[in-house]
């Protein structure tokens, strides 16, 4: 980047039109892209750009953030809030879905879109779903009011998207209050790892509240060098890290990508937690599967890999009712026979009940 600078060129940004996609070779002409540009919001980090595969018209990295006239094609299942937040939002900025954790939505921006994101109609530079400093107070207020709340979600849009200066007060105030668990939800390692600098993971840390960070990754590649010193840094200064990965139809619907992805975050101490089924948002049909190809490949990974390394395969229950638990079960019951399906794919009787 110095170099870049001394020699006098313009240091790589984010890419966020048509033409910036056709000038950086991601796109051929402008005019297909630019009805998608303008209904979904559109942006490539330099790291990530860096990491797509020009020659490789099927590059996963590509098909997860470079705009597609597919999107345009919207069915009838789909839902501008898939997961329904807004059946559930007490106070701007907090969803309270179940008794004892909240989300906070702190901001509305992240540092790329990606195609296929469930919030798509609400995250953007142009939503300005950015809590004010009032609404952060009331959201906090509220906070304080339920002390049923045992954990606060921080997500957004992408919440590592505050500056180090908000994200302490944000954390210095969540201390304050009796809920015990701060869980931050981020792309940020992914996208920009060098936001996530030493001072940005000093100011998050916490004396007084377990802290934990799910960072949401869906591709082996995007685990570059910069990525893991990014998760190492917070690992290494005490925050457990979780992984968030979409089963995206194209980009990781193949069980040799999903084993090699589960296996990395393992390596790099970050714990599988969530494998979401794809949701129903505007303009994402392209990258479903079905939910029988997500349970074949949940039960490939369970044969395959280690404990450690296995996700809980979620679907969000349109209309914001709960996430279901997706992933197939080794047991059957019938009128009290219990059978236990091996790790050889053998149904066995078993003698207990
Ligand atoms: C997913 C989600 C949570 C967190 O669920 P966990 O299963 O605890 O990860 C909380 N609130 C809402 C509204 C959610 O969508
Ligand atoms: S980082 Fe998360 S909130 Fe932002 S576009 Fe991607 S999926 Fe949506």
């Amino acid at each position: 980047m110095n170099r870049l600078l001394d020699a006098g060129l313009p240091a790589p940004r984010t890419l966020r039109s048509a033409d910036d996609l056709v000038a950086a070779g991601l796109a051929v002409s402008s005019s297909e892209l630019t009805a998608v540009t303008a209904a979904y919001a559109t942006a490539i980090t330099p790291s990530l750009a860096d990491l797509i595969d020009r020659a490789d018209r099927a590059d996963p990295i590509a098909r997860q953030f470079v705009p597609s006239p597919a999107e345009l094609d919207l069915r009838p299942e789909e839902l501008p809030d898939p997961i329904g937040d807004h059946t559930h939002e007490p106070v701007t900025g907090i969803i309270h879905r179940y008794p004892d954790r909240v989300l906070l939505k702190a901001v509305s921006v992240c540092p790329v879109y990606c195609r296929f994101c469930f919030r798509r109609e609400m995250v953007g530079p142009d939503k300005d779903g950015s809590l004010s400093p009032s609404e952060l107070e009331a959201a906090l207020a509220y906070i304080r009011q339920h002390p049923e709340i045992w954990e606060v979600i921080i997500t957004g849009g992408d919440p590592f998207m505050l500056s180090a200066r908000r994200a302490a007060a944000l954390t210095r105030e969540l201390e304050a209050v009796p809920m015990k668990v701060i869980r931050w939800h981020t792309r940020m390692p992914v996208a920009d790892p060098d936001r996530v600098s030493s001072e940005f993971v000093a100011v998050i840390s916490s004396r007084s509240k377990a802290v934990y960070v799910a960072v949401h990754c869906n591709h082996p590649r995007e685990l570059t060098p910069a990525t893991l010193g990014a998760c190492a840094r917070l690992v290494d200064a005490g925050i457990p890290l979780l992984s968030q990965t979409v089963l995206l139809k194209g980009v990781n619907d193949d069980i040799a990508t999903l084993e090699q992805l589960m296996r990395a975050f393992v390596q790099a101490r970050i714990k599988p937690y969530y494998l979401h089924h794809a949701d129903l948002a505007p303009g994402t049909s392209h990258f479903r599967t079905t939910v029988e190809q997500g349970q074949d490949l949940v039960r490939q990974l369970r044969d395959r890999i280690s404990g450690l390394a296995q996700p809980a395969y979620v679907i969000d229950i349109p209309g914001g009712v709960s996430k279901a638990l997706a992933s197939p079960a080794d047991v059957e019951t019938e009128s009290g026979r219990v059978r236990l399906r091996g790790r050889d794919g053998v149904m066995r009787d078993y003698a207990g009940t």
